[in-house]
């Protein structure tokens, strides 16, 4: 299927200004923000400033500046966070794409968790 983007998804209305958002970091690329809905007392979800739908679209189309934009997001967030695997007990970074993984709203997001024990990332079907 062709990546198809939505502009009225509602992390694009986050990136317009439309709605509110609890920011955590914002570069030149990249947007970070809570969680609305945290999981683990570090949620964080990180989205580039692009209209990029899933983790491989953004891979196969972002330019290098925002891909590494976006990386060096992630990492700076799990330092700030207190998360970092280097000086804590670690973090999930997660993505969901498409309808087999649930995606819920259709612009790229990484979810970045922590602070908790999170358990094994998939259950045996
Ligand atoms: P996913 O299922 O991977 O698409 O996850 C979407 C995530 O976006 C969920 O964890 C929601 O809680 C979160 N979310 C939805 N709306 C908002 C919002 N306005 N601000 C922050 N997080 C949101």
């Amino acid at each position: 299927m062709p990546y198809t983007y939505d502009d009225q998804n509602v992390f694009a209305k986050i990136l317009r200004g439309e709605i509110p958002n609890d920011t955590v970091l914002e570069t030149e690329h990249t947007l970070a923000f809570r969680d609305i809905t945290p999981q683990a007392p570090v949620h964080v979800l990180v989205i580039p400033k692009g209209s990029y739908v899933t983790y491989d679209h953004f891979c196969a189309e972002a330019s290098a500046e925002e891909i590494v934009d976006f990386a060096r997001a992630c990492s700076k967030i799990c330092s700030d966070q207190g998360i970092a695997a280097d000086a804590s007990p670690g973090f999930r970074a997660l993505t969901n794409a498409g309808e087999h993984a649930v995606q819920e709203v259709p612009h790229f997001h990484m979810h970045i968790l922590g602070g908790r024990p999170l358990g094994r990332i998939l259950s045996p079907t």
